[in-house]
């Protein structure tokens, strides 16, 4: 790769070879093989030096792999097993066109989770979070990815938070999407009263949907606006636990039907306990030992009309659905309140993902279904494990429901030990193949899933690569993703 011609569109020093740079994109995950470091960093500073990239990989047959979170990168969305350059945009920060009214804000792809959430609190806003996202993670990398929110109430759609976007589609070329493909600048759409939060067009289009969940082949993303919530006013939190799923199902169900509660998931007592210890994984056996095999986070709370009424009839009502079903809510549970359980979820975990606390890695096996069907996984799941010589009892199960509960996403956990990669790619291999031959969806397929979910679905694949060949043409984006 010649990257003297690469140097030649960016200012001096915006491209970077020294070995100790390049070695913080190693792909941090022993069940990847075969990805090579980048030959070079290029950090572009705006939309004309990213543009002036991606142009001149299409000129001179570069591959280009876009990064927006800080180190370490732990699994395998910028792996590529090409010679490519990595497009870091890590060091985009700013935060702008901050509303409470309209409940939104945009955000270039550098701010993480640790940087965002006291610039909203501030303006008495919140955002649904993944659970306990890495302080160096970008939101926007993560919205993009569709990563699950706990907050299923205020998800109206799977593409929440995200509402529009600017991008270079694969050959450079400018796109805005969302009520900012209206014509003029952001500047002079703002001056218009236009608040950038509808995530459709332009016109009836909704090119987003193909550039999220893309792991970055279809376009680089230079903002996104994001979809806010209401700081509640007043709120209280609750555990149900029980070791009769079937009960547990009713009980999400009933009380998201009339879109009652905030913020919610539900565990099993392994990624429970996970989640709790990461800080001192040594207590992890204690803490999962005072529950039963599932628990759910239930919150209620009240915003700025009538806050203590509704968190009155939400109280009452929840209770009575619980005792319904023969659950009970509680306030905690063996001395662990369920306030500790909602701040470890919304509060970034630090550097390392905390599921690698217990054992040094982690296995995540991600998919959707609905609820009414996750026993069901659960159990295929767990059959895998005997056949493979996995303990069962050792795998994590977080449970989150999307979009009112009209979907969920299931996440099979398996914290290892290096020693046990062999062992552990195996067990991924088979959970994945059974999985798949009973109808889950894969709606964000990594590494194993990826290939078996595209092997298993030629029509896709097919309509996948005519996409490809419209959006990136010269095959300069992420190249080798979903086999593309
Ligand atoms: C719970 C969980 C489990 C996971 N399990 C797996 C797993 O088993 N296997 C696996 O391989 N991955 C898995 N992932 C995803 C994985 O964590 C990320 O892909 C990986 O960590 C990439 O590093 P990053 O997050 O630091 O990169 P980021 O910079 O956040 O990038 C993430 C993805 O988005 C793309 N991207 C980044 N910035 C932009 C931009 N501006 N425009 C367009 N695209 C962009 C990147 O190319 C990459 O594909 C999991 C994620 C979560 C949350």
């Amino acid at each position: 790769m010649n990257l003297e011609l690469l140097k030649k569109v960016l200012p001096e020093g915006a491209v970077r070879t020294d070995a100790a740079l390049l070695e913080g994109y190693k792909v941090c995950d022993p069940l990847a093989e075969g990805y090579v470091l980048p030959a070079a960093v290029a950090a572009p500073k705006n939309f004309e030096e990213v543009q002036s990239v991606v142009r001149a990989a299409n000129t001179h047959g570069m591959k280009i792999v876009p990064v927006s979170s800080g180190a370490p990168h732990i699994k395998e969305g910028i792996g590529c097993r090409e010679e490519h350059i990595v497009l870091d945009l890590s060091g985009w920060k700013k935060i702008s066109g901050m509303s409470r009214r309209n409940l939104v804000c945009m955000i270039e792809p550098g701010v993480t989770y640790e940087e965002l959430l006291p610039a909203i609190d501030k303006e008495g806003m919140q955002l649904p979070l993944p659970i306990a996202p890495r302080a160096n993670k970008s939101v926007l990398a993560a919205s993009l990815d569709r990563e699950p929110g706990n907050w299923p109430n205020k998800q109206w759609n799977a593409q929440d938070p995200i509402c529009s976007l600017e991008f270079a589609f694969g050959s450079g070329e400018k796109f805005r999407t969302g009520s900012a493909a209206a014509p003029g600048t952001i500047e002079e759409q703002r001056a218009l009263g236009i608040s950038h939060k509808g995530p459709n067009g332009p016109g009836a289009t909704g090119f987003q949907r193909l550039i999220m969940g893309a792991q970055g082949c279809m376009g680089v993303v230079t903002w996104a606006t994001i979809k806010l919530e209401v700081k509640p006013s007043v709120t209280k939190t609750y555990l149900v636990e029980t070791d009769n799923f079937a009960a547990m199902e009713r009980f999400i169900y009933d009380v998201n039907h009339p879109r009652w509660g905030e913020r919610q998931f539900l565990m099993n007592n392994v990624a429970l306990a996970m989640l709790l210890t990461y800080k001192k994984p040594q207590d992890f056996e204690t803490v999962r030992g005072k529950f039963k095999d599932y628990v759910c986070l239930q919150e209620i709370a009240g915003f700025s009309v009538l806050p203590e009424e509704k968190l009155r009839y939400q109280d009452r009502g929840i209770a009575k659905i619980a005792l319904g079903h023969g659950l009970k809510p509680e306030r905690e549970i063996g001395g662990v309140t369920a306030e500790e359980v909602l701040a470890a979820a919304v509060t970034p975990c630090g550097e390392q993902d905390w599921r690698k606390a217990l054992k040094g890695e982690c296995l995540s096996v991600m998919m959707q279904t609905t609820l009414d069907r996750a026993a069901e996984y659960i159990a295929t799941v767990k059959a895998v494990a005997a056949l493979a010589e996995i303990n069962a009892e050792e795998i994590g199960v977080y449970i989150q429901p999307l979009v009112q509960n009209t979907s969920v996403s299931i996440e099979f956990m398996l914290p290892y030990d290096r020693k046990d990669v062999a062992r552990v790619k195996s067990f991924e291999e088979k959970a994945v193949r059974a999985l798949n031959a009973g109808h889950a969806f894969f709606g964000r397929p990594y590494g194993t899933s990826a290939k078996i979910v595209w092997e298993n679905d030629p029509a896709s694949t097919k309509l996948l690569k005519t996409m490809k060949r419209l959006m990136d043409p010269n095959r300069v984006l992420n190249p080798g993703k979903f086999g593309l």
